[in-house]
């Protein structure tokens, strides 16, 4: 099975639930930064969450 990057959010924002999983690690950062910018109202920049949230499953 190919290795998936994983977000998960609850490390980010604490009490969120929400996981972004995919094989596709620019698709994972960009749906992170958007689910960050649209339910957060916080502005990660993509190397952010590449180098300190993204975990490869
Ligand atoms: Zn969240």
């Amino acid at each position: 099975m190919a290795e998936a990057h994983r977000l998960d959010c609850e490390a980010a924002a604490s009490g969120c639930r929400f996981i972004i999983q995919s094989e596709n690690e620019d698709e994972a950062v960009s749906l992170a930064q958007q689910h960050m910018e649209e339910v957060h109202g916080k502005d990660f920049t993509e190397e952010e969450l590449r180098t300190d949230h993204l975990q490869v499953v």
